[in-house]
């Protein structure tokens, strides 16, 4: 049976650090605050959005919504991201997708002020991370690698398989991989013998939205295995894109799902706003 990585704990863990370093920064007089820009009535990002903004209550970070309409234009949005980039007292701008189609949201990423980009969507930000400088690392993948740095998972040399690239999973995460030198394979919904490439992993990291997607035989004993997906089944059930029952029988380490990686994506969004807020107020 495999180590169970507990994200939940670790998450708690790095928010109690956090709200130390905030109650610090309260002292110097630095009120680090977090802005979500929310387009549209999308109804797990709702759910996200009130995640957030209770993490960052309880570590002492202030939260400010704005709740655009789905028939907001472009020009509307970006105005409202501009007005966000101005105000000194907004540390870290948060604009959660999806937003309506109509919009183009790379655009509207891009036009976020880099040093308040705390989900690490900013070109800028990316290209940092490719680069392998200090960046904001965008929280998913950021949540990931400190989960494996937490249980001494060796990633140098790791034969590591990402399932999924998504501009905020998988291709992030890839870099991550990289940067700590393991050899990365990414994969996607073009790629042949998929099992082929996970049975040779050390480290699988499955990110494509496909409930119980991976299983047992597709591993190799004793791999890791790291679930981001989160998919509701009709019973209401939340699950990932592993079958956790069989697969925690074969892996040396696995997430569950859910208590995994989405508490660490919140927690790193906290750590975030915490560096954004230092950074433009001059603190290393
Ligand atoms: P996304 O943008 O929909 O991307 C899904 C990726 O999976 C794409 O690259 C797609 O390939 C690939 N894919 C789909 N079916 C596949 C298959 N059968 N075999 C191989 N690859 C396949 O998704 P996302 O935003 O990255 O999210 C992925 C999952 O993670 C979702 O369940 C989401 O809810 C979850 N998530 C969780 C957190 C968290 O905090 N835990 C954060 C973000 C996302 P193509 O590129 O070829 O289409």
């Amino acid at each position: 049976m495999a180590v169970i990585m507990d994200g939940k704990a670790l998450a708690q863990k790095i928010r109690l650090e956090e709200k130390e370093k905030v109650e610090k920064l309260n002292q110097k007089g630095i009120y680090p605050k977090l802005a979500v820009i929310m387009v549209g009535e999308d109804k797990a990002s709702k759910v996200y959005v009130k995640n957030k903004s209770k993490a960052c209550t309880e570590v002492g970070i202030s939260y400010e919504e704005f709740l655009l309409p789905e028939n907001t234009t472009m020009e509307e949005l970006l105005q409202t991201i501009e007005m966000l980039n101005k105000r000194e007292d907004v540390h870290g701008i948060l604009l959660q997708s999806p937003i309506p189609k109509h919009l183009d949201i790379l655009t509207a990423f891009e036009s976020i002020d880099f040093r308040k980009d705390v989900d690490g969507f900013h070109p800028i930000n990316i290209g940092r991370l490719a680069l392998n400088r200090q960046t904001f690392i965008s929280c998913t993948p950021h949540g990931v690698m400190r989960l494996l740095e937490e249980y001494h998972v060796e990633i140098a040399g790791a034969n590591v398989v990402i399932v999924g690239r998504s501009n905020i999973v998988g291709k992030p995460l890839a870099q991550c991989m990289l940067n700590k030198d393991a050899t990365v394979t990414i994969c996607h919904s073009k790629t042949k013998d998929l099992k082929e490439l996970t049975k040779k992993a050390d480290i699988i990291v499955m990110a494509i939205g496909k409930a119980n997607f991976l299983t047992a035989d597709m591993i190799k004993p004793n791999a890791v295995v790291i679930d981001v997906g989160i998919n509701r089944l009709d019973t209401g059930k939340l699950v990932g894109d592993v079958n956790f029952p069989e697969v925690s029988q074969k892996a040396s380490y696995i997430t569950p799902v859910p208590g995994g990686v989405g508490p660490m994506t919140i927690a790193m969004l906290i750590h975030n706003v915490v560096v954004a807020s230092k950074y433009l107020n001059g603190i290393e």
